[in-house]
């Protein structure tokens, strides 16, 4: 029973050699009874930690009553859950959701709703999408496309999806030169995730709104990661204080249950008509169960507070080591990167083999994405083998 790795799946992850069957809180337990402390919380998804009573009991009494039903029929969860993540949404100024399955597909459906505004108001051609070097917004062609980092794109794997072009985050020249009468809108993360938490300057932020405004191109921020309180704040945009034309969500959103949102402010709100746009899945009752449960419990003064609180407690310790190995730490609430002197993955192996699980972004970068529930003594019990783990590697 030690095996960790099986032929039947397709190659495509690097993983970790341990296999999981069950979760109570900020706790996993791998098959041989042996215990870890979650700080990667299924890469910002469970972000109620692993089986929250709340959300068990959500979607158990949803499944005992109705899974699905299309997208042809509402059903009152789903109409329920609707209507809180737009009052969710409301202090960025979302005015109504579509409901996807993934981040990857709600970054599809803004995609769509960016390039229907611009065409439609100024003729066909004014069709490109601006995004961030350095930025991930998924894996489908489009999305993978939009992502500006080129190891994404390999040949093999072209052609890649025509109109999208990237410029360098925080050079606004670079930004203005780019907005030249062809862009239909700007897609951003307001912090970068996957390569490396990397929030935002909020002069930068405030002036591409700006030129977003003037020159009537959308403002698109994806919050896959960021998103559902992460950084303290239920919308990370809620930082910057802009208008924000679309915003999408998926990761944490339905706390591990499959469920994506792509939300649009008052321009693009109406934007998409009757068969424009669909999906099967996308929000169904059951996922719909399990995002409002999350949504009841993490939209909540309380629950943002104790989210800063806890991200504050977290990067205050770890600088306070100045540990050799360490080069950096940023983040905003529990959405966390220490940049290092050495290679992460040895980092996340060491400490997987004394019982804490981390993330890299990028190459020399830890990712830390605690669930929200962590307690305090876990956050110090975790960062203690963090601090052995850094000793050992530089030893
Ligand atoms: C994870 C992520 C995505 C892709 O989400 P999937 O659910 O994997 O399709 C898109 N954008 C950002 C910022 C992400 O972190």
């Amino acid at each position: 029973m030690n095996q960790t790795f099986s032929d039947a799946f397709m190659n495509t992850y690097h993983r970790l050699p341990v296999v999981f069957t069950k979760g109570s809180g900020a706790q996993l337990t791998d098959r041989e009874g042996k215990s870890y402390l979650d700080f990667t919380a299924g890469i910002a998804v469970n972000c109620l930690g692993h089986n929250h009573p709340a959300l068990v009991e959500a979607i158990s009494s949803q499944a005992a009553r109705l899974i699905h039903t299309s997208n042809y029929f509402l059903s009152d969860t789903s109409l329920a859950f609707a209507e809180r993540l737009v009052q969710a949404c409301r202090k960025a100024g979302m005015e109504r959701v579509f409901l996807s399955n993934s981040g990857a597909e709600a970054n599809e459906g803004a995609i769509k709703i960016a390039r229907k505004y611009s065409q439609t108001k100024y003729g066909n051609g004014r069709h490109r999408i601006v995004s961030l070097k350095g930025s991930f917004h998924g894996r489908t062609l489009a999305t993978l496309t939009a992502t500006g980092q080129d190891r994404f794109h390999p040949d093999c794997f072209a052609p890649f999806v025509e109109g999208f072009l990237y410029v360098e985050p925080h050079d606004l020249a670079a930004m203005a030169k780019a907005l030249d009468g062809t862009v239909a809108a700007v897609l951003m993360e307001p912090v970068q995730g996957e390569s490396g938490i990397r929030p935002l300057d909020p002069t930068y932020v405030r002036e591409v709104a700006r030129l977003c405004t003037e020159r009537d191109v959308l403002l698109m921020f994806d919050e896959v990661q960021s998103g559902m309180g992460r950084t303290g704040t239920f919308l990370a945009s809620e930082h910057y204080g802009v208008p924000v034309d679309v915003v999408t969500l998926a990761k944490g959103l339905a706390g591990g249950v499959p469920v994506g949102a792509v939300l649009a402010g008052k321009k693009a709100a109406d934007v998409l008509g009757v068969g424009d746009h669909g999906s099967t899945f996308g929000g169904n009752p059951l996922a719909a169960a399990a995002g409002l449960a999350v949504l009841n419990l993490v939209d909540t003064p309380d629950m943002l507070a104790d989210i800063s609180r806890k991200g504050e407690r977290i990067m205050e310790t770890v600088r306070r080591w100045q540990h050799p190995a360490i080069r950096e730490v940023r983040g905003r609430g529990l959405m966390i990167g220490i940049d290092i002197s050495t290679d992460a993955w040895p980092v996340l192996e060491k400490a997987l083999s004394q019982g804490l699980l981390l993330l890299s972004a990028g190459q020399k970068t830890l990712r830390l994405l605690p669930p929200y529930i962590i307690k305090d003594e876990e956050i110090e019990r975790g960062l203690a083998i963090l601090k052995t783990v850094l000793d050992e590697v530089i030893r």
